[in-house]
């Protein structure tokens, strides 16, 4: 495999001539956006909503604004209500489209898998907005279905079950069924099945019941383990039998009612949504043949995001868009369906992901930037300096085009061998610094050959990413990201503001965990997958703000305590059609008292303990009593402080 370019493509525009539209290309922002993120001519990102069809462009630096008034600090989520509620618009129109358009005769009912993001503000804006098309919820827990029969705000919508399901869950769907929601328990294990038949005797309600099926396509992108026989999920066309059966015994097929099958999360080629679709249907139809009276189905998730932009079959991409995945499946539904004489059931489909990812971006400043440049060194060796040292100046002397790679090989051999000498005793501390100076001018020199180069040394390949700068930003990976670190996802990121300037400096990313995963070194791009990302120089004592984008899906609550970074701040934003915004709801992140009484520490002991180490200091006469006081009130407001870097 060769590695990705480290080189970006628009990298030799003179700096007078750059302006916002080289960024927007540069970023890919135009690509990946899906229309709801743009670059002003100032040169920040926007955020573009609609009303009506008029465009309203809100600036992400005016929020952040809004935000340090109110005390609101980096790192933060920030959340875009309009874009939430467009998501949901835009998939229920779009089934409905393709319903109209296909003459299907049945209609779509979405609900939204709560565990792609529970956060109550999500669910209940989901609930709220949703409810204008019947969106329901699709519960996996007994505590997913708790917050669903609770947030609900419309008994047309659908709530599926799904998930390992006790005598308690059942129950509390009973009772859902009881009140007149449609609430529907899918099968994933035979062992339910008598706990159903038991409960719902003995309550004297009629149960919905669905049966989630293994499908056997195969399915592309990292979720592909999801489907196919040695899925954890669903039943096999043998124990599938064995539910029609013994639901036949208790009297109960009339009570199976839906087919769920989901074939894995972010699916990125149509041609595997096709194929798990019309495999559903054979099963659908096969149920509908043995006396079960069916009329739903439901197709689970898996619609995908374009995090790269690139409408590519990659893992990160996707090649087809949301009214093609909608035709699709009305179209395979009609063609297994139609010659069968079978009437079309409700299509029920669970996307989570391709829902709640755009309205969510994580903010964080630049906190500190180290970089490989060399500093300017002597032009000669000092007199009486090792050998060696005088050997890495005369490769600095004769380095040019035609004998960079021997020159690239000859300073790694010297700077390796005085670092050896180093280690002997033989050369002092200052001959090894300026070793590794000249050893750096060297290759600095060399990387700034490489572009010009019909071809790259395969050793050479990875030398600009090995001199690019490490930017340190304000956020834990592990808190905010866990995905970039679990599973290799890439997601968007760019800067937000800064963009009528040219970026001339390649980076990776660090976060504040000191742990060597905390940093982000793959980046998105419409051009594919790269290990650099190009950034504006950083200048101590001015904010440069980068943004994180598509963060909406599995990032929330997947994160961890790592270092004890806790939860960051949350704004929730609503845009209004005159172009002003509203902090619709803003929550704090945890403080370390928070962070701490995670793990089990009793935050007001640690007060009492710290106080008594002070009290204690006092008593040996290493601090005044003023002093203490000072300490153990800056000890308190630690503890009740922001778990990131403060400086303000
Ligand atoms: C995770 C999950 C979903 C959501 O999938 P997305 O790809 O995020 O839309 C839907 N249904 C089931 C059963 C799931 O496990």
């Amino acid at each position: 495999m060769t590695p990705p370019p480290t080189d970006y493509p628009l990298q030799d525009t003179a700096s007078q001539d750059w302006d916002s539209s080289l960024s927007a290309q540069l970023y890919g922002i135009n690509a990946w956006g899906a229309g709801y993120f743009g670059v002003s001519g100032d040169g920040q990102v926007q955020v573009n909503v609609e009303f009506d069809g008029k465009p309203v462009k809100v600036s992400i630096m005016d929020i952040v604004s809004g935000m340090h008034e109110r005390g609101l600090h980096m790192p933060a989520i920030l959340r875009i209500r309009n874009l939430l509620d467009h998501r949901v618009e835009v998939l229920n129109q779009s089934f409905a489209r393709a319903i109209a358009d296909g003459g299907y005769k049945n209609c779509y009912r979405g609900v939204y898998p709560i565990k792609v993001n529970q956060q109550c503000h999500v669910v209940e804006e989901i609930a709220d907005y949703g409810r204008r098309f019947n969106h329901g919820f699709e519960a996996g827990s007994k505590a997913e279905l708790i917050i669903a029969m609770s947030q609900l705000r419309d008994s047309d919508g659908l709530i599926i079950c799904n998930g390992y399901k006790d005598a308690e869950f059942i129950e509390l769907g009973l009772y859902a069924v009881q009140m007149g929601i449609p609430c529907f328990f899918v099968v994933e294990s035979l062992s339910e099945l008598p706990i159903i038949v038991e409960r719902s005797k003995a309550l004297g309600i009629e149960p919905l019941i669905g049966v989630r099926i293994k499908t056997t396509v195969a399915v592309d992108g990292y979720w592909s383990q999801d489907s196919g026989d040695r899925s954890i999920f669903g039943l096999s066309t043998a124990a599938l039998m064995r539910l029609v059966d013994g639901l036949r015994d208790a009297g109960m097929l009339h009570c199976l009612r839906l087919l769920h099958c989901h074939l894995g999360s972010q699916i990125p080629n149509i041609r595997n949504v096709r194929s798990g679709v019309l495999e559903a249907c054979r099963f659908y139809a096969g149920l509908v043949q043995e006396g079960a009276p069916m009329g739903h189905i439901d197709l689970g998730g898996g619609l995908a995001v374009d995090y790269e932009g690139a409408r590519t079959n990659s893992t990160h991409s996707m090649n087809y868009r949301l009214d093609e995945y909608c035709a699709n499946i009305v179209e395979s539904i009609c063609e297994t369906l139609d010659p069968l004489d079978i009437g079309h059931p409700v299509i029920i489909s669970e996307s989570g992901r391709a829902t709640v990812a755009y309205s969510s971006m994580l903010l964080f400043n630049i906190l500190n930037v180290s970089n490989t440049q060399p500093t300017s060194a002597e032009e000669e060796p000092p007199e009486d300096c090792v050998e060696t040292l005088k050997n890495l100046y005369d490769i600095q002397a004769r380095l040019s085009t035609e004998n960079f790679q021997e020159c690239y090989n000859d300073a790694l051999f010297y700077r390796d061998e005085l670092r050896e000498l180093f280690h002997h005793g033989t050369a002092s501390l200052r001959e090894r610094a300026m070793a590794e100076n000249v050893f750096l001018q060297v290759v600095h020199r060399i990387a700034a050959m490489l572009p010009q180069l019909k071809r790259v040394p395969p050793e050479l390949q990875d030398l600009q990413e090995q001199l690019s700068d490490i930017y340190y930003g304000n956020f834990s990976l592990f808190q905010s990201l866990p995905d970039i670190w679990a599973i290799d996802q890439l997601f968007p990121i760019m800067p937000i503001h800064r963009l009528d300037e040219k970026p001339e400096r390649s980076a990776i990313l660090a976060d504040l965990t000191c742990d060597c995963d905390g940093k982000i070194d793959r980046f998105s791009t419409p051009e594919g997958e790269r290990n650099v990302l190009p950034l504006h120089k950083f200048t101590p004592g001015q904010e440069y703000y980068l943004g994180v984008f598509l963060v909406g899906a599995y990032q929330e609550t997947l994160g961890d305590l790592h270092n004890l970074f806790g939860d960051t701040n949350v704004v929730n934003v609503s845009v209004n059609p005159d172009g002003s915004f509203e902090f619709a709801r803003e929550f704090q992140g945890d403080s370390i008292a928070d962070v701490l009484s995670y793990v089990e520490y009793e935050p007001k002991q640690l007060q009492e303990n710290f106080r008594l180490v002070a009290e204690k200091a006092v008593r040996d006469g290493k601090i005044s009593v003023a002093q203490r006081s000072q300490i153990v009130q800056a000890f308190r407001e630690s503890l009740h402080g922001y778990t990131y870097f403060e400086n303000h």
